[in-house]
């Protein structure tokens, strides 16, 4: 079931997700080698309440008897695709691809956005899955209109993703966001055009491609959430939480 957001409600999604843009900014500018990603855990924390809202993931559970997530933020670091946990012994090194995936409620709603960085010097390689990744969800972005199909945003994205040689995951998929963290529809990388839901006025959306420098497969580690590549390769991940508008796509976690 997917549900329409009143314009109201869509300015304070507005509202939440600026506070996890805003956030992420300053994560970012914390972020260099030598500091641990528990150090960068605690001051999303930090800033969380200073900002009055909530963490949207502390405690998270897939569903029911599954770990919850231990921390505010998750950092995905290299061969790791998404939810990564902050640690003391995860210390961040010249040359790491750092992912940060953040979200907060804010008067009930959420607010829902990653990004993916280069510390210091990385390969050419590294380098372009990043902007690739992140090409691809502003491809997305685009076909995030009235009246155009699901498909036409899952294809887009995996078309600019597989044409620069990388691949993207099957196992998450962006998703609806609203009162809860994911809603209807979900949203695949991976698609085809003039297929699935029609995108309507007052969908809110978050986008959110992974993507692999090697093959697709991930697996799960023992800690119940991090996700890495099978093959071990590198993976980066971009994410913006996307009204659907008659104007447009208006992308609520844009600074
Ligand atoms: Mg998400």
């Amino acid at each position: 079931m997917i549900f329409l957001k009143s314009h109201q409600e869509i300015e304070i999604m507005r509202v939440a997700n600026r506070v996890v843009s805003e956030i992420l900014a300053e994560l970012r500018e914390v972020a260099r080698p030598g500091v641990s990603t528990s150090e960068i855990d605690r001051l999303a924390t930090e800033l969380i309440r200073k900002k009055g809202a909530r963490s949207a993931f502390k405690g998270y559970q897939i569903r029911n008897g599954t770990v919850p997530f231990p921390a505010t933020i998750c950092i995905s670091l290299n061969n790791e695709v998404v939810h990564g946990i902050p640690s003391a012994q995860r210390v961040m090194k010249d040359g790491d691809v750092v992912s940060f995936d953040f979200g907060v409620i804010y008067k009930d709603f959420y607010g829902d956005a990653a990004m993916t960085f280069a510390l210091g010097k990385v390969s050419d390689d590294a380098a372009r899955l990043i902007a690739t990744t992140a090409a691809a969800l502003e491809e997305g972005i685009a076909q995030a209109t009235v009246g155009n199909r699901l498909g036409n945003v899952s294809a887009a994205i995996q078309k600019r993703a597989e044409s620069e040689g990388f691949s993207v995951v099957r196992e998450f998929v962006g998703h609806g966001v609203g009162r809860r963290l994911h809603e209807d529809p979900a949203v695949p990388n991976y698609g085809v055009r003039d297929r699935g839901v029609r995108l309507r006025e007052g969908m809110v959306i978050a986008i959110e491609p992974m993507v692999n420098a090697g093959k697709p497969d991930v697996q799960l580690q023992d800690d119940g959430w991090t996700a890495v590549t099978r093959d071990g390769s590198l993976s980066a991940h971009f994410e913006h939480s996307i009204a659907i508008t008659e104007k447009g796509p208006l992308v609520l976690s844009r600074l």
